[in-house]
């Protein structure tokens, strides 16, 4: 999806990708992630428009240099290579990308830690969002 920017050591019929944080992250928003990403690209939304960007994190798509760190951290299984995202989630890989139009409302995510869910909370929260 991305085009813009072009990481150096993309040859030249490769296609950058990123990493997408699903609908899994909603009102768990667990900040594992934010602790190993390299470049502080995991954002929380601050707006009122809480319809368009609902409660969780999202990856900023041209700042994420794809190095696949955050996706093994997500107690929740979020977190998806683009390439990879379920169909069942595939609205959310253009809601991460909307962010890009509205960055003033958004500010880089802060690390707590959490405690972590049950493996019975991951499966139940997999299966309200239709994936299971
Ligand atoms: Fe950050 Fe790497 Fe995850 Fe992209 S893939 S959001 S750069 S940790």
């Amino acid at each position: 999806m991305r085009s813009e920017r072009r990481p150096r050591w993309l040859k030249e019929n490769e296609v950058a990708m990123a990493y997408i944080i699903t609908r899994l992250c909603r009102d768990c928003v667990d900040t594992a992630c934010v602790a190993v990403c390299p470049v502080d690209c995991i954002y929380l939304y601050k707006g009122s428009d809480t319809a368009t960007f609902p409660n969780q994190l999202y990856i900023h798509p041209d700042e994420c240099i794809d190095c696949g760190a955050c996706e093994p951290e997500c107690p929740w299984q979020a977190i998806f290579e683009e390439a990879a995202v379920p169909e069942v989630f595939s609205d959310d890989t253009p809601l991460n990308y909307k962010m890009m139009e509205k960055t003033d409302d958004f500010e880089v995510a802060q690390h707590e830690t959490q405690q972590k869910p049950a493996s019975d909370e991951i499966e139940k929260n997999k299966k309200k969002w239709g994936w299971g």
